[in-house]
């Protein structure tokens, strides 16, 4: 791992275990009668999104309105999110701590609640790049940011290219998003993390394969 000199590494399904747009969906419709059929829809258009048979903005913009989310959701949704931290990166959290000089997130999921959920394990706050939401005057989630590069089909790529970090980089993800870093050339190297998901269309283009974190500091 020392010869990388950016560590960039996903959240969704990478650095928790979950998709916490379905969480969030979860917690938000928790009394709605179709809340089965949209938390299915909204695990299928992530699906989609994560195996490149969507763009990810199409993906964003169709399933924030089934979320059915406020703004005070938000702080449950870390609670969760908190006990679904990946095992594999808490079994190895004094390696995470001690070199978050070089370690970025970067996420087509939401700041308001990956700082609260990461910062607890050593991630620098400026080092974490996602989406930021935008509100109506009653709370009500209304969409994304459309000014953020990461609301935007290959987006990490904009934003990679936009931050300009020292390379080596190394992209470590479960997504075809994170794969395009690959593709695009703004990372050296990517490593599909199947611990919580494998995803065979991803996993294909992988440099590396990693089961879990340890193999990762081995
Ligand atoms: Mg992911």
């Amino acid at each position: 791992m020392q010869e990388f000199a950016t560590i960039i590494i996903d959240f969704d399904s990478t650095l928790v275990q979950v998709e916490s747009l379905e969480d969030l969906a979860a917690l938000a419709l928790a009394d709605a009668d179709d809340r089965t059929e949209r938390i299915q829809a909204i695990a299928d258009l992530t699906n989609q999104a994560m195996t490149g048979t969507m763009g990810f903005d199409e993906a964003l913009a169709r399933r924030i309105p089934l979320l059915g989310a406020r703004r005070d959701h938000l702080s449950a949704l870390v609670e969760v999110l908190k006990q679904k931290y990946t095992p594999s990166l808490l079994r190895n959290e004094a390696w995470f701590r001690a070199n978050s000089e070089r370690l970025y997130v970067v996420s087509g999921g939401f700041r308001e609640f990956i700082v609260p959920v990461m910062e607890p394990l050593g991630f620098k706050q400026e080092h974490i790049f996602a989406n930021t939401f935008l509100f109506d005057d009653e709370g009500n989630i209304t969409g994304a940011d459309p000014t953020n590069f990461l609301a935007q089909d290959d987006g990490k790529t904009a934003l990679l290219r936009h931050l300009d970090l020292p390379r080596p980089r190394l992209i470590i993800g479960d997504g075809f998003s994170d794969y395009q870093l690959r593709a695009s050339g703004e990372c050296e190297q990517f490593y599909a993390l199947t611990e919580n998901i494998h995803r065979a269309e991803v996993v294909d283009r992988a440099d590396r394969i990693l089961t879990s974190f340890d193999e990762l500091l081995m």
